[in-house]
């Protein structure tokens, strides 16, 4: 962020989400990364590097052992609940209150844009805050505590799970649908603390420029496909975010 090319280029990001009619904003796990959560790519500690989550969130590690992926979603869950926003969550709660029109997409289900005070975010993989029914997929909301792990559902005695998105398993087809229809729409994309290998969130930032959208990235690594119409801002997102947005508006709301 020091470098003098990394301030244009947020001077320029700035400029365009002033004048932007339609914001459309995409995160995943490395904006929540400064509020203690770990990455699926980057960690080296704990259980993300005891287990491969690819290998662990899926419906058929349930049906093998549902104990095992029900302790490790909620310890996640937990890890969530305890953790608090960071200023890059903050941040776009301010940019939803500045820009015409704002979608906020998250493949993130640590529930943090909703805590900070983000509005109608479309969770693209649903939200380790709920549990459904691994059978019939009813939401639950409380179930009798007995020694079964995981616990049963108390409608059809089926075994509850997170209600996330697991690996090998379709995305809610209205939740891509307006996710999609955002992309296609909005003048202004932000892509933020993704590494874009996890589809079809991957190539919401490419639907957006191939209708011209300005495509701006944040992150701390290059990951993007390279490419000059892209905008790319090295740094953390709890530092990038406040500086975009105060670059648009330097005065904060009051
Ligand atoms: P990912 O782990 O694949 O990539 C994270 C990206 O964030 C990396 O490119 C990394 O360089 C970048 N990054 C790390 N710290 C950053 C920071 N402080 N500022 C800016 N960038 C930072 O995550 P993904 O692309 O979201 O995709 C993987 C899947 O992981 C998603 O489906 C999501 O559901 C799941 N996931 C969610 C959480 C969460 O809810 N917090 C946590 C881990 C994984």
């Amino acid at each position: 962020m020091d470098d003098a090319s990394q301030t244009e280029i947020v001077l320029h990001i700035g400029a365009a989400l002033r004048q932007a009619r339609h914001v459309v904003v995409l995160t995943g796990a490395g904006i929540s990364a400064e509020s203690g959560l770990p990455t699926f790519r980057n960690a080296q500690t704990g259980l993300w590097a005891q287990y491969r989550p690819e290998e662990l969130a899926t419906p058929d590690a349930f049906r093998r052992n549902p104990r095992l992926v029900w302790e490790w979603s909620m310890q996640l869950a937990d890890l969530a609940a305890r953790s608090q926003p960071n200023p890059a969550h903050y941040a776009l709660v301010e940019l939803e209150q500045r820009v015409p029109k704002f979608t906020l997409i998250t493949q993130n289900v640590d529930g943090l844009h909703q805590r900070a005070g983000s509005n109608a975010v479309i969770e693209l993989h649903g939200s380790s805050t709920r549990v459904r029914c691994f059978d019939e997929g009813l939401i639950v909301d409380g179930w009798a505590k007995t020694a079964d792990v995981p616990p049963r559902c108390p409608y059809c005695g089926g075994l509850l799970r997170p209600d996330v998105v697991w690996f090998g398993e379709l995305l809610a087809p209205e939740k891509l649908d307006a996710a999609q229809a955002a992309a296609d729409a909005c003048d202004l994309l932000l892509s933020i603390g993704t590494s874009g290998e996890v589809e079809p969130a991957a190539s919401l930032p490419y639907r957006a420029l191939r209708r011209g959208a300005t495509l701006a990235v944040v992150n701390l690594d290059v990951t993007t496909r390279a490419s000059g119409s892209i905008s790319t801002i090295h740094g953390l997102a709890g530092q990038v975010l406040p500086a975009l947005v105060r670059a648009a508006w330097p005065d904060p709301i009051m």
